[in-house]
């Protein structure tokens, strides 16, 4: 596995992890399916790791451009493409943005908690609730088309500046 050719100089604890094991667990996920983590995907994945927090489309190109000037846009959203098919990154839509799955190699996680404000996002599993979300959705007529449900939440970072702010300011 080429551990060489890494941008930044030394993994930090990423919520005890380490950078580097986390990137041997994404290659050797991508292995066990038959797929390949290759240079561009890889770069992707550790700038979103290395972060831990959701990046915008602009925010990713400025990083990848920092450690390889003219990387195209196409060529950056193909990579995310195949890194949210792996599960390795999440794609969320409530605030368009990408954030780096923090447990590729546990639980499957069916609920995505995402700030909107500062675009922190928390992993969450239960199954049950989905299920029954699922149910309700089908008795309406529906059917979801994804296995992860996404909710707009406040993080409680932001949710104690917000309360300083609306002390000062009006709200029509
Ligand atoms: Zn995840
Ligand atoms: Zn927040």
């Amino acid at each position: 596995m080429p551990e060489d050719a890494r941008p930044y100089p030394s993994a930090s604890p990423l919520n005890g992890k380490d950078l580097s094991q986390l990137l041997t667990t994404a290659h050797q996920l991508c292995e066990s399916r038959g797929t390949r983590l290759t240079p561009i995907r890889r770069k992707v994945l550790e700038i979103l790791l290395r972060e831990q927090r959701s990046l915008k489309a602009y925010e990713l190109l400025d990083l990848i451009r920092a450690i390889q000037p003219g990387a195209a846009p196409p060529t950056v959203y193909r990579a995310l493409d195949f890194l949210v098919e792996q599960h390795l990154v999440h794609r969320l839509d409530a605030i368009n943005a990408w954030a780096a799955c923090m447990d590729a190699a546990g639980n499957h996680h069916d609920i995505l908690v995402v700030c909107t404000r500062c675009g922190a996002v928390a992993e969450l599993s239960d199954p049950a609730l989905s299920r029954q979300l699922a149910e309700r959705v089908a008795q309406s007529g529906f059917r979801l088309v994804s296995s992860e449900t996404e909710l707009r939440a406040e993080c409680s970072t932001c949710g104690k500046t917000q309360d300083v702010c609306s002390n000062s300011s009006a709200v029509l």
